[in-house]
């Protein structure tokens, strides 16, 4: 048995009457790429923020490569080998791809040399080679979201976290972004995808995870669990808005 990239028990979250997560657990293999749908409002992005530390869940826990993070903090949980990219992008448009993907390194491995290796290879593994000295704020915007995932990669995180890819993008783009996500599959990390293109995350991942208010309503192969009735009447039928 190997130990799971990633563990999380009974987490719950309530913001004031809110319940946004109730009682979600999850086990993330290295290797596999996990894929999650849901309505919106149903909890998505607050599990990634979970599980990146930026929000504190009001019950549970979780284990990253079988280890507490030492506090639910972004630091800690970043420490602890969980990277993730934001429904929003968030680069640094006046510095390059280069020193973009290079902030995605800790500070420890920075100090090492194999910080230009570790740089150079997600650059060069998401084909952003012939980018790698233009400042962000010029590239179109499937482009940036390559150097996002390429800064998220750099380090190898044993847990990757994407929240909406592929959003706000146009057919060419989308298509684009899950070769870049195909691209970074590695044995040594586990990735949960949320996404709300179902066809095309259902091409991409290895497992489908649904939520509906909060909780986990099915899970299991990707073409049989979006088929499923009670999936198509939670997500489906209320059409393919894909907002924050
Ligand atoms: P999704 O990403 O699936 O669209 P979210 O995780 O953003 O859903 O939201 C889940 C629920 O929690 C929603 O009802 C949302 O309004 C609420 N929520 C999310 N973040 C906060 C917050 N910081 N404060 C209060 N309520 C929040
Ligand atoms: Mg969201």
């Amino acid at each position: 048995m190997t130990t799971a990239a990633l563990i999380a028990e009974k987490i719950s979250v309530r913001f004031g009457g809110v319940r946004a997560l109730n009682d979600v657990s999850l086990a993330l293999e290295a290797g596999k790429v996990y894929g999650m749908i849901g309505p919106n409002g149903s909890g998505k992005t607050t599990l990634l923020n979970v599980l990146s530390g930026v929000v504190k869940p009001t019950e549970g826990h979780i284990r990253i490569a079988g280890e507490v993070p030492r506090a639910f903090t972004p630091e800690a949980c970043f420490h602890s080998g969980i990277s993730r990219t934001f429904q929003l992008i968030r680069l640094v448009e006046q510095l390059t791809v280069w020193e973009n993907v290079a902030a995605g390194v800790d500070h420890a491995a920075g100090a090492r040399k194999e910080l230009p290796a570790l740089v150079d290879g997600a650059i060069e593994r998401l084909g952003l080679r012939q980018y790698a000295k233009m400042k962000v704020g010029l590239l179109p915007y499937g482009l940036r979201r390559r150097v996002e995932i390429a800064r998220a990669i750099a380090r190898t995180p044993h847990v990757l976290l994407l929240d909406e890819p592929m959003a706000g993008m146009n057919n060419d783009e989308r298509k684009d972004v899950a070769r870049s996500v195909k691209s970074v599959v590695s044995k040594d990390m586990a990735m949960l995808v949320v996404e709300h293109n179902v066809p095309l995350l259902v091409d991409l991942c290895d497992e489908l995870i649904v939520l509906n208010f909060g909780e986990v309503i099915a899970r299991g192969a990707p073409n049989e669990t979006a088929a499923l009735d009670v999936v198509r009447t939670a997500y489906l039928g209320e059409g393919h808005a894909s907002t924050a």
